[in-house]
């Protein structure tokens, strides 16, 4: 009396339906029967209830089981991507730092050869250049600093050599006439700051020329050697002398009154006139002599350059009176007196 009775009863192929009801759900079969003619309808029904729950149970393993999945293959993905790209990524990036901050050593450690691989040797590449160009320059730069400093060295040297020439006198060995008026200027501010007092002595050989015209220059130039020699062995270590010219020499007798400076002029004259010189019974008087005249500081003047014109003004009287003396510049006037005499 169904609804699928009757349709199954007038159809000539099977039937099958599903029906859902509030009450347990089933399938409906139908299938004609045939043997030549047609002679019956078979219907059948079929509880679902059962099958649709076994369904609904799968389902949810299939759900369970589909989320168990994704997650353990996002896990899987993640831990190959962490393995292969972002772990050497960021020791690439720890590296780079350390590099970056000085430590030239500083490389990466991969051990794959994908691109990653190859992108951590190509950056290893360029810190070993880096490397090696840096130590390179360091070591050009040490060595030319080395150089530097040898070449400031003999420079120094040079420059205390050119210094000591440029004050020495080459035939004697003492200072020239510039370091002496250098040495006498910086005497005279010295003695404007505190009480000091010095001598000032120019001395000639008497006669030289006919010594050099007798005997030839060289000699003449052993002489003089001779006689610088003598004059310092004279001399304190403190008094300044130089050859002023020729044969003219001029010193410095420092802190030495007039009294105690005229005794180290005349002790000077008369060590020349007593020490025998080779050839000297050819000079004019039959020995070798020097004539002197000197000067005093304060006394005379405060000066330099006029103290030693003032001693060369004595020398010169020196020489009128006849040679082998010595003539204070204070006496110039009492000199010229006893020469008129
Ligand atoms: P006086 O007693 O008046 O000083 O007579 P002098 O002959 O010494 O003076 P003069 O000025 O006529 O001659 C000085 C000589 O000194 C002339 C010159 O050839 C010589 N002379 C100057 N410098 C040197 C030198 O460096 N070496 C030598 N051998 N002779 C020199
Ligand atoms: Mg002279
Ligand atoms: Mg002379």
């Amino acid at each position: 009396a169904d609804p699928f009775t009757r349709e199954a009863l007038e159809s000539d192929v099977p039937l099958t339906r599903e029906v859902a009801g509030d009450e347990s759900p089933h399938l409906l079969v139908s299938m004609p029967v045939v043997s030549g003619l047609r002679w019956g309808t078979l219907r059948a029904q079929f509880d679902l209830s059962e099958v649709n729950l076994a369904i609904a149970t799968s389902r949810k393993y299939m759900v369970g089981f589909t989320f168990l999945l994704a997650v353990s293959s996002t896990a899987i993905a993640y831990f190959v991507l962490s393995l292969q790209v972002i772990t050497p990524i960021l020791r690439m990036r720890s590296m780079a730092f350390r590099f970056g901050s000085g430590q030239l050593s500083a490389r990466v450690r991969l051990w794959q050869s994908d691109e990653v691989g190859q992108l951590g040797t190509a950056l290893n590449g360029m810190a070993q250049q880096l490397q090696d160009y840096t130590e390179s320059l360091e070591a050009q730069v040490e060595q030319r600093t080395e150089e530097l400093a040898g070449a400031n060295a003999q420079l120094v040297r040079a420059n205390a050599q050119l210094e000591r020439l440029a004050k020495t006198d080459p035939l004697t060995g003492l200072h020239n006439r510039r370091h002496f008026m250098e040495q006498l200027e910086m005497e005279v501010r010295r003695g404007a700051r505190i009480r000091h007092q010095y001598s000032v002595i120019i001395l000639d050989v008497d006669h030289f020329k006919s010594y050099n015209d007798t005997h030839g220059h060289p000699e003449g130039d052993d002489l003089l050697q001779r006689l610088a020699a003598l004059l310092q062995i004279n001399l304190r270590s403190t008094d300044v002398i130089a050859r002023y010219g020729g044969e003219e020499f001029v010193i410095l007798l420092l802190d030495t009154g007039v009294d105690e400076g005229y005794a180290t002029a005349r002790k000077l004259q008369q060590s020349v006139a007593a020490q025998p010189f080779p050839h000297e019974e050819t000079q004019p008087s039959g020995q070798l002599t020097i004539s002197v005249g000197m000067s005093f500081y304060p006394h005379d003047s405060r000066d330099g350059r006029k103290l030693v014109r003032f001693a060369d003004e004595a020398l010169y009287r020196s020489k009128e009176l006849g040679r082998n003396r010595v003539t204070r510049y204070d006496q110039v006037e009492s000199a010229i007196e006893l020469r008129s005499v």
